[in-house]
């Protein structure tokens, strides 16, 4: 940097020796962790920051340049990605944790290596009465188009099956060793399909 250059710590920015002076007593310097804060979270606007700070938009946006921000366009598009990535349902985010490529479509749909993926929730069903009473999981069939739906379990597993497994409107199974496998009324069975991932085949990458 020039000799004649001096470079605010707090701001983290340069400026001619006569501009530090002035910037040094100026209410963005007092301000200056606090914007920079702000700005370092992608979904706080510049617009939002020039009314919390009391500066004009076009103030934070070359405020933001000379500390080195993204423009305010791309920190939308930022912000927008992180929030469908909090959004996503948890076994998009267990696929991608597991090394497969996550496209996601909307906040509840994607493809995952190419297969149309969407997520569900199992709850447990009580049968029988007295000392034959036995818990199984609960599904419904899912609606909507998809290649594979995986079914969260209360436990926090998943049943992942394709769709020509899907055929029922409602089935419950026993998850766990039994005899018992399922009601009367159902006869599906669907055990060895718990965290089934080979079903979506290899993951791209390992981790
Ligand atoms: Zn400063």
């Amino acid at each position: 940097m020039p000799n004649s250059m001096r470079y605010c710590q707090t701001c983290r920015f340069q400026l001619d020796k006569r501009g530090f002076k002035r910037h040094t007593l100026s209410a963005i310097h007092r301000k200056g962790k606090l914007i920079r804060a702000m700005l370092e979270r992608n979904c706080i606007t510049h617009a939002e920051i020039a009314r919390r700070i009391g500066l004009t938009r076009e103030r934070v946006r070359q405020l933001a340049l000379q500390m080195g921000f993204a423009a305010g366009r791309s920190r939308h598009a930022i912000c927008r990605m992180e929030r469908r990535r909090k959004a996503m349902p948890e076994f998009f985010v267990q696929a991608q944790k597991r090394g497969f490529e996550v496209e996601l479509l909307g906040t509840r749909n994607a493809y995952i290596n190419g297969k149309l993926c969407i997520q569900r929730k199992a709850c447990w069903h009580d049968v029988g009465r007295g000392e034959y009473k036995y818990t199984y999981l609960s599904i419904r069939q899912p609606g909507g188009r998809f290649d594979i739906c995986a079914w969260k379990l209360p436990d926090g597993r998943f049943l992942i099956l394709p769709k020509k497994l899907t055929g029922f409107r409602q089935t419950t199974f026993n998850p766990e060793e039994s005899e018992h496998l399922g009601t009367a009324s159902s006869s599906h069975y669907y055990r060895q399909h718990i965290e089934r991932w080979s079903l979506l085949g290899r993951p791209r990458r390992s981790k």
